[in-house]
């Protein structure tokens, strides 16, 4: 890899850093392509990483992302700010391992069609009216919920929204989705699962409302109105984030830093 370019977040740290790695790579032959990048350098956190990969979704397939946390280390960041040196020689001299971690798509269905891509999770949200959602699985009719929403992550997402949903952590290398409500009502007349569903990674999820009207769809950082929308449809893409791991940096030592 050879061209590269790097998203910070706004603050002096990240923006410190920037210059550092940028220039030591431009000194050494590597090329700053914003526009055609192979490899993109995340420098923040999980959140950074987050808006990058939004920000070259339609690069995708061709781009790889590697990141460094300017606060503890992260989910999607294997360095921290006090290692930015060994990353640097990292990209320089070894040749990365790569891992792939799915997206999930989202199809809203309505007035128009729209597409969504999402690394962590797909919520439907209202905080103004109780929303009704009728869920059906592979199409087949699974519950009605009511409630403030849900939320549908990856195993990526798993330790995000989900978590503080009370889902469950799910192991990296596991590709499944999982379905959680938000706040969801139960009472006498009406009941959900209320656990948190661990779903198969080749099921279609598709949540149906007459009334969308105030709720909205947020995906990752992202938020879209739903007000035109009949039903949402989720599954997992055949699109993937790839992160560029020049060393191991285990899964159980991103979780013990969560807590
Ligand atoms: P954000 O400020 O970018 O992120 C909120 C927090 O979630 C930050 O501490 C971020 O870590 C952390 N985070 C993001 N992805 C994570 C992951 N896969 N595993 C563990 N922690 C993760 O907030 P935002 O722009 O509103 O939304 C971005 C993401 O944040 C969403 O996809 C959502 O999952 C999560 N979020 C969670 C809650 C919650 O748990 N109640 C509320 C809002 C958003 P860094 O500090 O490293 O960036």
């Amino acid at each position: 890899m050879k061209s590269f370019v790097i998203i910070a977040k706004k603050n002096e740290k990240s923006n410190r850093i920037k210059q550092e790695v940028k220039e030591k790579l431009l000194k050494h032959g590597w090329k700053y392509n914003k526009q055609f990048p192979e490899l993109i350098i995340c420098i923040g956190g999980d959140g950074t990483l987050l808006y990058a990969v939004h920000k070259y979704l339609s690069l995708i397939d061709q781009v790889k992302f590697v990141a460094i946390h300017t606060g503890t280390l992260g989910f999607f960041t294997d360095y921290t700010d006090d290692e930015v040196a060994i990353c640097i020689d990292d990209i320089l001299y070894k040749e990365p391992c790569i891992v792939s971690s799915p997206l999930l798509k989202i199809d809203i269905y309505g007035d128009t069609h729209k597409t969504k891509y999402a690394l962590n999770e797909m919520r439907i949200e209202n905080i103004k009216k109780t929303q009704i959602l009728d869920v059906t699985i592979d199409d087949e009719y699974f519950e009605t919920c009511r409630g403030s929403g849900i939320c549908l992550s990856t195993q990526a997402g798993s330790t995000a929204y989900n978590r503080s949903l009370n889902g469950a952590v799910i192991d990296s290398g596991l590709s499944l989705m999982q379905l959680a409500e938000i706040t969801g009502i139960q009472h006498s007349k009406h009941r959900s699962l209320r656990n948190p569903y661990i779903l198969h990674n080749e099921r279609k999820v598709m949540f149906y409302s007459s009334n969308f009207h105030s709720a909205f769809l947020c995906y990752d950082h992202l938020t879209i109105s739903l007000k035109d929308a009949e039903k949402v449809q989720c599954e997992i893409a055949d699109k993937c984030v790839k992160f560029a791991r020049y060393r191991e940096y285990s899964y159980l030592s991103r979780l013990k830093n969560l807590y």
